[in-house]
């Protein structure tokens, strides 16, 4: 008996997929060559596999403004939020994700898993209060309920009637309901009812929590998000995001417009009990979020791809996910499809990301393409052509061939 043994079935299929050179989670960018190119096994492939949705990588105010804080305030801030690691960058950027989202305040975590974690555990007391979950909420979420302690309750994915039985039928012995939702889904790429679940958890006296890691910059007119494209921006009690998609650091937040959610600096671990984000990745996610609230055209251009390349591969009848959006998910019907069908386009030059079950919603396996704005028309072209190319490859993977 030993702590490893748990490890020996995937330990197996690991070995056996890296030896065929097939492994998706081994994968190294050995040069990053720009936002949408690095070298993987030594070859110039098309990043399609990145959440760097808005290109902001490699955006010069954003690497200059790092670069200024590195000279100016050091390389890290070496403590916690609620020590000696809030520095004047973070209560600057907090202001102004606060003001990008019209909201009332924003308390910066140290990454978006953090937050999601550290919002849920400080909000949810776990003898009074109870959690509600979408089904295929992500694992942050689910961590986040497990860390609160409280109960936790499943809902239907994306289904407000779900909600709605399950909070009438809630023991009246709670005090506080949560509601946790996503904006926009990351494994298919399909957007939640956002104002549907904003009326049934009021109707029942619940707060709602709306994740929009994947879709802050992204959907909205003025890219804040699914909450906004559904018109209920005022209406959501707390929205969490992160800075490590749209743009391209690390960290995460969480903004409200309850005064007393700020609060939740003195009640949660995954906040006082975590170093800062250091200086120069706040200063880079500032820059971008000015950079891409100040040019409209950079959010334009993604739908732009995203229409084009989800226009393509409907041409070339693959079986997707959801309707076009900045995700788009390619089902396939078993894992070992899946592997094989990952491996041929990352030899077409290639990267995209695969997820196989339990890391997909249902029994699928997929491979997810994540489209950027930066994604140039030879990109574009080149994403294009690979997945004609899957298509006659691998039958399993159009709608005409699947079992
Ligand atoms: N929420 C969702 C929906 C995510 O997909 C992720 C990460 N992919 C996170 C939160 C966590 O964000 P981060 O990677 O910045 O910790």
């Amino acid at each position: 008996m030993s702590l490893f043994d748990k490890f020996e079935k995937n330990a197996a299929l690991l070995d056996q997929l890296s030896a065929a050179g097939k492994n998706p989670f081994t994968v190294v960018m050995e040069e990053v060559l720009g936002p949408t190119r690095a070298k993987i096994k030594g070859r110039e492939t098309v990043l399609a596999g990145t959440h760097n949705y808005l290109g902001q990588t490699f955006e010069p105010r954003a690497i200059a403004a790092a670069k200024e804080a590195l000279d100016h305030d050091g390389t890290g801030t070496t403590g916690s939020r609620v020590a000696n690691g809030t520095f004047a960058g973070h209560t600057k950027l907090e202001r102004d994700i606060a003001d990008f989202l019209s909201m009332k305040n924003c308390v910066v975590f140290s990454t978006g898993y953090a937050a999601n974690l550290g919002a849920i555990a400080g909000f949810v007391d776990r003898n009074e209060d109870v959690v509600l979950i979408d089904a295929d909420c992500h694992a942050c979420i689910y961590d986040g309920c497990q860390l609160s302690g409280a109960e936790t309750v499943r809902f239907r994915h994306n289904d407000p009637e779900s909600l709605d039985k399950r909070l009438s039928r809630l023991d009246p012995k709670y005090n506080g309901k949560l509601v946790c939702i996503e904006g926009m889904y990351s494994m298919y790429g399909d957007i939640a009812p956002v104002k549907e679940f904003v009326e049934v958890a009021h109707k029942h006296g619940a707060h709602l929590l709306v994740d929009e890691a994947h879709s802050f910059g992204v959907y909205g007119e003025t890219g804040k998000g699914v909450s906004e494209a559904e018109g209920v921006m005022d209406k959501i009690d707390f929205y969490t995001g992160t800075f490590s998609k749209a743009l391209a650091s690390i960290g995460g937040f969480m903004a409200s417009n309850h005064p007393e959610a700020e609060y939740i600096r003195f009640a949660s671990n995954p906040y006082r009990f975590t170093a800062s984000p250091s200086p120069s990745t706040i200063a880079s996610a500032g820059a971008a979020l000015a950079n891409i609230s100040e040019n409209p055209a950079i959010r334009e251009k993604l739908w732009e791809n995203a229409r084009r390349l989800h226009g393509a591969f409907v041409q070339f009848g693959l079986r997707l996910a959801a309707k076009p959006a900045p995700v788009i998910s390619v089902l396939l019907p078993t894992r070992e499809d899946a592997f094989d069908a990952w491996r041929f386009l990352l030899d077409q030059g290639v990267y995209v990301n695969m997820a196989i079950p339990p890391g997909t919603p249902g029994k699928e396996s997929l491979l997810r393409l994540a489209v950027s704005s930066a994604h140039t028309n030879e990109d574009i072209d080149r994403l294009v052509a690979a997945y004609g190319a899957l298509a006659e490859a691998f039958p399993s993977a159009r709608v005409d061939g699947a079992a």
